[in-house]
């Protein structure tokens, strides 16, 4: 897993790399069923609502959904996932074979997946696919050639030293620039390599003995292996030490270092950056946003301190990693063994067929993706949701001119911001051209290679050319949401429009609780923390007078105080700075999605349904997308790297702020969901 790239645009919840591991055998299959509604019977009666919340309404819940073998964590987002990934092989089988009436995307996609699930053939080829790299690299002579070595492994997707990419100038939102960012490290987030606890430093026993092992499956003895592990040890641990950490990189101004080529090449002078530069295949870079220049500072210390045979050793295993899902069993369970079992808790590999789905909608994502859109997704589907879409911005608009402590200025300048989002619902106008991606039956390890050297391409090649808003984050057949600060859009992929997000069965009550919040969600995020620096142009430029600016951070700091004071798994709190923006998010969210319910019913009481009032069916539409089960190793990682609250916090943290909530339940005013300090933002 590479540590994150500067995340320009926010998501609904936690993006991870899938688990890597595969195990072979298929435990029963337990297709998830189309109907995954709210059910009046999950509710727990036992648990007063006005106490815990969370508890009613998912306690039932997540006792009658334990985590599955494969998983390292269960909730409602994984359920409607499972079912995905289901309808997605269902789609894939029909194209595995290899027949001339099949269409160009038909057969990327079919052969993709047919020759990811080509386990023997993949066995029989063992490391051969990795052989040439290999040898690129035990040839490298001096330090001098780390540079073009770079080139040849970023391309194809093996994150060593740093990333590189394009992205758009924060200072200039209609330019795209090209990017360096810190990066290089095998473990999830540079603390891993810093933090001193048992339970850190256990980990990083685990990650080298894995390395050592990954190194013996390479042919290397065991003493030599472990010291190989050692050397990777050592060099990530330096990178880790010249990086910046999570919370801080939630600050635009500090991943913002607009400079040329050469004052690049200044910071870390021992590195080939006229070499790299002019290599990667970047039209020529004359400005480049360098993240965090004391990383490209400190990389210079560490190249001058690695012996040239450890570098060899830190490619090495970096190739193998990034390759490890394509190689033979051995390699994917040793795999699965640290970054999956050690790391998260998972307790065994998903079958096969998962990983492969999951690889080729990661792969070629818009090009599954036009079937899976074709079966799922109707252009009814489309305009329901735009439909809502609006009617949450009337919402935010309402809610804008009323605060309190903002400005008339600022207020016109928000309203400016907020008319200018732009929507992205279902599915790309148009979709993205594979044309030039070459897919091979029976080469699992080549196509994925080369998909990886056609996305790092496609990314390159959108430097200096106008920005393109219809190019989509992700695939369509995504479980998740966002928010983007530099184009100011939102999207909602047509994987997450369906039950429990959106029910059409369900009362509007429900459906505004769940997708309306979601949603209100996406909107907030342009007012977040973080998205507020940003202007309706998506440039990072201060709209805000100074008073509103100071009103605005004491209201959010009430949210981070408020999180922080959570636990997350035992010891550990919630981190209420790293997830200050999606808490925001979330209660501005509700706020909105609750304005728009009512506003909506225009003062009509509907009947109850199942003895719930509407505004009480409103907040378990809420909890209900948030029931989960995770496990202690996945909850510690989340609370490391996830931006987002625990699905308790999420629910219990939001609903214990609205006066509206304790009102649709009665609650006394010292009861548990009923916050005495409520925090308020939007
Ligand atoms: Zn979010």
């Amino acid at each position: 897993m590479s540590s994150c790239k500067v995340c320009l645009f926010v998501c609904l919840t936690a993006v991870l790399g899938a688990a890597q591991a595969n195990p072979p055998a298929t435990s029963n299959e337990k297709r998830p069923t189309a109907n995954m509604g709210f059910s009046a019977d999950m509710l727990d009666k036992s648990v007063d609502p006005c106490t815990d919340f969370y508890a009613y309404a998912c306690s039932k819940w997540k006792a009658q959904n334990p985590i599955p073998s494969d998983r390292p964590s269960w909730g409602r987002f994984n359920e409607l996932q499972e079912r995905g990934e289901y309808i997605m092989r269902d789609i894939l089988q029909k194209y595995t074979n290899d027949d001339a009436k099949r269409s160009a995307v038909e057969q990327k996609i079919g052969d993709y997946y047919e020759s990811c699930m080509d386990e023997g053939a993949i066995e029989k080829l063992a490391t051969k696919p990795l052989a040439s790299e290999m040898d690129r690299i035990a040839a490298l002579k001096s330090k001098q050639e780390l540079a073009p070595e770079l080139i040849q492994l970023h391309r194809q997707g093996t994150d060593v030293l740093f990333s590189f990419a394009s992205t758009q100038d924060f200072g200039d939102a209609t330019q795209v620039i090209a990017e360096a960012d810190q990066g290089g490290m095998g473990m999830p987030d540079r603390d891993y390599y810093l933090k001193d606890d048992p339970k850190s430093v256990e980990l990083r026993k685990q990650y080298v003995a894995h390395v050592q092992k990954m190194f013996e499956l390479l042919g290397d003895a065991p003493e030599k292996a472990a010291a190989e592990a050692k050397s990777v040890l050592t060099i990530e641990t330096a990178l880790a030490k010249g990086a910046l950490d999570r919370v801080s990189r939630r600050d635009p101004h500090k991943v913002y270092h607009k400079m040329s080529g050469k004052e690049l090449a200044a910071l870390s002078p021992d590195f080939g950056w006229d070499k790299y530069l002019a290599g990667i295949g970047a039209p020529s870079v004359a400005n480049l946003n360098v993240t965090e220049p004391d990383f490209f500072k400190n990389l210079n210390t560490v190249i001058d301190a690695t012996p040239m045979d450890d570098w060899k050793t830190y490619l090495r295993w970096h190739l193998v990693h990034a390759n490890a899902p394509m190689l033979p069993a051995a390699f994917v369970n040793e795999n699965f063994n640290f970054f999956s079992k050690a790391l998260q808790g998972t307790k065994e590999l998903a079958p096969r067929w998962k990983r492969c789905v999951r690889a080729t909608n990661g792969d070629l994502g818009e090009a599954l993706g036009q079937k899976y859109v074709e079966e799922t997704f109707g252009p009814e589907g489309k305009q329901r949701t735009l439909t809502m879409v609006n009617t949450l911005e009337k919402s935010l608009t309402q809610d804008i001119q009323d605060l309190p402590w903002m400005g008339a200025d600022t207020k016109k300048q928000a309203l400016v911001k907020l008319q200018a989002i732009t929507n992205r619902i279902g599915y790309p106008n148009k979709w993205r051209d594979y044309s030039t991606l070459k897919i091979v039956r029976g080469d699992a390890m080549g196509n994925s290679q080369r998909s990886n050297v056609f996305e790092f391409q496609r990314q390159l090649n959108k430097i200096g050319k106008p920005v393109d808003k219809n190019d989509w984050p992700y695939p369509p057949a995504t479980v998740n949401a966002s928010y983007n600060s530099t184009l100011n859009n939102i999207t909602f992929p047509a994987g997450i429009l369906q039950p429990p997000f959106y029910d059409n069965k369900a009362d509007d009550a429900m459906n505004f609780g769940g997708i309306g919040a979601v949603i209100g969600h996406e909107l907030t995020h342009g007012f977040d923390d973080e998205g507020r620096k940003f202007d309706p142009q998506g440039n990072l430029r201060d709209w805000w007078t100074e008073q509103d600016g100071k009103e605005f951070e004491k209201r959010a700091a009430c949210v981070a105080d408020q999180y922080s004071g959570f636990t997350a798994v035992d010891d550990l709190k919630v981190n209420g700075k790293l997830t200050l923006g999606e808490n925001v998010a979330d209660n501005g969210g509700m706020r909105i999605a609750y304005m728009a319910l009512m506003s909506l019913l225009a003062g009509k009481e509907p009947a109850p349904v199942d003895g719930l009032t509407a505004k009480q069916r409103f907040f378990l539409g809420w909890a209900n997308v948030w029931c989960e089960n995770r496990s202690d190793p996945f909850s510690r990682m989340l609370v490391q790297v996830d931006p987002h609250s625990p699905g308790k916090w999420r629910v219990n943290g939001t609903v214990s702020n609205m006066p509206e909530f304790r009102e649709a339940y009665h609650c006394k005013a010292d009861a548990p969901m009923v916050n005495q300090n409520a925090c308020r933002v939007w």
